[in-house]
C-alpha cells in the first residue's frame, strides 16, 4: 500500500488535518507500505509562506515520519507541486488532444454574468459549455493571444465508486460542473495536480477529508480520460469540536504543535487522534505508536463525524505519563522545567509520574519546591477544619521530629505525625494541611514527605518555623 497526505501550504495543522495524517500514515505501516508527503502548492493565492516548515515540523513532532517528499526526496520526485507545473500542463493538453477536456476562453466577467442569470432563474450555476460548441473560434483566440483556460469535459451518465469507509457512493454527472483543470497562468487546479500526482507517484490508496467527496466524480473522469487505473478511496470523516462544529483554521483551531507546548505528549495526541472515527474493536483505549500501527485498518473507520473531547486527550496524556519510562520523562520534563538539571528532574519524578495530566502541570507543582512560597492571604492558615492550637501542635511536632529523627526515615515522622493529630482529635487528612501549607505554600501538593527530603532538613525547618511564627502571633 501507498499512501500520501499533501496538505496545502495554507497555515498551520490542525487536530483535524493532522488526524487525515496519521490514519494515512498508520494504513501504510500496517501493511508496510509507504507513507507519502506532498506539498500541494499550486493555489498562490492561498499560500501563506512558512506554512511548509510548520508543517514539517508537526509531522517530525508526531514522528509521522514519511518515506518519500520533501526533504528525504524519493524516486517520484519532487513532491512540491510547484516544481512539476510542466508534467500537469502536457497531460491538461493530452486531455484536450483525446476530447476529454477543452479550452474555454470566456472572460470572468462573461462567467460572472452566466452565474448571475443562472441564480436569478434558480437553476444551478454551472459552465454553460459554450466554448465547447465553438472549438475553432477558441483556437483562433487563443492563437490572437487571448487568455484561455483547460475545462474538463464531464462525461454523461453516472459515476459510482465503492469507498472504503463510506461504502457505495453515487453521483449524478449532470450535476457536475466541467471544472477547470489548467488555469491561464498555465498552473494546473488541485483537481488536475492531485489525479496526476497521484498517478505518477503510484499512489493505491487516496485517504483524505470528507469534504473531497464532491470532487471525487471530477477525479474520476480524470483518471478515465488519461486511461488510468484509479486509486482506492477513502474519505475520512470530519472532526467536530465540543460544540460539534467542524474544526478548521476559520473557526480558531489550534495549531497542533501547541499542545507540545501545553504539555501534551506527542504519543498521546496520536492515541487521542487516532481514537477519532477508529475504534479497535476491543475494550483498550491507550495505545502506543507501535500498537496503532499493528491493529489500525481503515476498514473499521467509522463514517460518522467524530467530536473531539479535550478532556479524554487530558486522560490520555495522563495515562501515557504514567506508562513512560524514567529517562524519557526527565528528557520530556526538560522544556518545561526550565534551568534544571537531569539528576534534579530524575529525583522529581517519583513526585511528579503518577499525579500530572500535562507535562505543564510538573511546574505548577514543582514550583514551591524551587522557590520558598509567600504566605497567600487567599490560602487560609490554619486551613479550614483545623483550629489554631491542633495547627501548632502539628508544627510543633513537625519541627520536633525533623529536628531530631532527620529526614532519612521518613516513615517514622509521618507515623509520628499521625498519632499526633489523632491525639488531638483531629483527621489527619485535615491537620496534614497544616504541615502542607508550611511546607508547600498550598494544602495539597507533592507528598509531604519527599518534598522535605527534596527540600533537605535546613530548608524544611527554615519553612516550618516560619509558619509557626505566623501561627504565635494569631490570637484566639
Ligand atoms: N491539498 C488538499 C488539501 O489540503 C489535499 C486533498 C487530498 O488529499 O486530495 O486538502
Amino acid at each position: 500500500m501507498r499512501t500520501r497526505f499533501a496538505p496545502s501550504p495554507t497555515g498551520a495543522l490542525h487536530f483535524g488535518s493532522v488526524r487525515t495524517a496519521l490514519f494515512a500514515w498508520l494504513a501504510a505501516r500496517h501493511t508496510h507500505g509507504q507513507f507519502i508527503l506532498r506539498i500541494e502548492d499550486t493555489d498562490q493565492e492561498r499560500y501563506i509562506p512558512g506554512s511548509e516548515a510548520l508543517i514539517i515540523e508537526t509531522l517530525r513532532w508526531l514522528r509521522l515520519e514519511w518515506d518519500e517528499g520533501p526533504e528525504v526526496g524519493g524516486q517520484f520526485g519532487p513532491y512540491q507541486q510547484s516544481l512539476r507545473t510542466d508534467t500537469y500542463r502536457a497531460h491538461a493538453e493530452s486531455l484536450v488532444a483525446s476530447a476529454h477536456a477543452y479550452w474555454c476562453t470566456c472572460t470572468p466577467e462573461r462567467l460572472g454574468a452566466m452565474r448571475e442569470e443562472q441564480r436569478a432563474r434558480s437553476q444551478p450555476t454551472r459552465y454553460d459549455r459554450r466554448c465547447l460548441r465553438r472549438q475553432e473560434e477558441v483556437a483562433a483566440e487563443r492563437a490572437a493571444g487571448m487568455a484561455a483556460v483547460v475545462r474538463l469535459r464531464m462525461p454523461d451518465g453516472r459515476t459510482e465508486w465503492e469507498d472504503v469507509i463510506r461504502g457505495a457512493l453515487v453521483f449524478d454527472n449532470t450535476e457536475i460542473d466541467d471544472q477547470v483543470l489548467l488555469k491561464s497562468d498555465g498552473f494546473p487546479t488541485y483537481h488536475l495536480a492531485v489525479v496526476v500526482d497521484d498517478h505518477l507517484m503510484e499512489i493505491t490508496d487516496v485517504i483524505r477529508a470528507d469534504e473531497w467527496i464532491p470532487s471525487t466524480p471530477k477525479h474520476l473522469a480524470v483518471y478515465a480520460g488519461l486511461g488510468w487505473r484509479p486509486p482506492r478511496f477513502a474519505h475520512v470523516p470530519a472532526v467536530l469540536s465540543p460544540d460539534q462544529h467542524k474544526l478548521s483554521k476559520r473557526r480558531g483551531a489550534r495549531n497542533v504543535l501547541e499542545y507540545g507546548e501545553l504539555g501534551y505528549l506527542p504519543e498521546a495526541i496520536v492515541n487521542a487522534m487516532a481514537l477519532l472515527g477508529w475504534s479497535s474493536g476491543t475494550e483498550q483505549e491507550v495505545f502506543t505508536p507501535a500498537e496503532l500501527c499493528e491493529v489500525f485498518t481503515l476498514e473499521r473507520v467509522h463514517p460518522a463525524p467524530a467530536v473531539f473531547d479535550p478532556r479524554r486527550l487530558d486522560d490520555l496524556n495522563g495515562l501515557h505519563i504514567r506508562r513512560m519510562d524514567a529517562d524519557a520523562l526527565v528528557d520530556a520534563l526538560e522544556f518545561h522545567l526550565p534551568g534544571t538539571s537531569k539528576d534534579v528532574r530524575r529525583a522529581l519524578i517519583p513526585m511528579l509520574q503518577e499525579r500530572i495530566t500535562t507535562l505543564v502541570d510538573a511546574e505548577h507543582l514543582a514550583a514551591p519546591l524551587f522557590n520558598r512560597p509567600e504566605p497567600d492571604p487567599n490560602v487560609p492558615f490554619p486551613p479550614r477544619n483545623v483550629d489554631l492550637a491542633t495547627a501548632r501542635r502539628m508544627l510543633d511536632a513537625c519541627i520536633d521530629a525533623v529536628e531530631h529523627g532527620g529526614l532519612d526515615g521518613t516513615e517514622a515522622v509521618l507515623s509520628r505525625l499521625k498519632a499526633e493529630a489523632e491525639a488531638a482529635g483531629a483527621k489527619p487528612r485535615d491537620a496534614f494541611r497544616v504541615l502542607y501549607v508550611a511546607v508547600l505554600g498550598a494544602p495539597s501538593g507533592v507528598p509531604l514527605d519527599q518534598a522535605m527530603v527534596f527540600l533537605g532538613k535546613e530548608e524544611s525547618l527554615t519553612r516550618l518555623h516560619a509558619a509557626r511564627t505566623r501561627l504565635s502571633v494569631i490570637t484566639g
